[in-house]
């Protein structure tokens, strides 16, 4: 069917020949649509920043929040030590992790990954030979929306309730 533009409040990305793309804010667990090519964002919902691309850790890293609409991946030969890790669509630590990981989508830790803290995800995998430690993990949870993740970045903020 076809759409009369006149009716329409205003060009979308789609119109202007830019192909947009869905992401969830990390900060209120809302949607948005955004330039698929765009780096960073501003929710439609809440207006904070937010970091769009994947967010692959290969090396060390140590303190504060890392954020992503996206993926959140720890390499393997990574060592990440952080307050806060969110990633929108998920994330896979293969390497070694320590801090509070929220994920609005399945969490994997593989074989050979060292992890110490907390899960907070709708689900969560955990491969034989991996070595998990901490908690409280909170799955199935839905953290996005339900977490404080800007606070001072040195304080963890409280799990997000279960769901069933
Ligand atoms: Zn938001």
């Amino acid at each position: 069917m076809l759409t009369q533009r006149g009716q329409r409040r205003g060009l979308a990305f789609s119109d202007l020949g830019i192909e947009q793309a869905a992401v969830r804010c990390y900060h209120c667990g809302s949607g948005s649509n955004i330039a698929a090519r765009a780096l960073t964002a501003r929710c439609e919902h809440c207006g904070k920043n937010l970091d769009i691309p994947d967010l692959r850790v290969k090396g060390h890293h140590w303190g504060g929040v890392l954020l992503t609409c996206g993926r959140l991946l720890i390499g393997r030969k990574a060592e990440v030590t952080c307050t806060l890790a969110v990633g929108s669509l998920g994330a896979d630590v293969m390497g070694r992790f320590s801090g509070v990981l929220a994920s609005g989508g399945p969490v994997t830790i593989g074989p050979r990954a060292v992890f110490s803290g907390a899960v907070w995800a709708p689900s969560l995998r955990i491969e034989p030979g991996a070595v998990v430690r901490g908690g409280p993990f909170a799955v199935p949870s839905n953290p996005l929306g339900h977490i404080d993740i800007c606070g001072n970045r040195t304080q963890v903020p409280p799990p997000p309730p279960l769901v069933a």
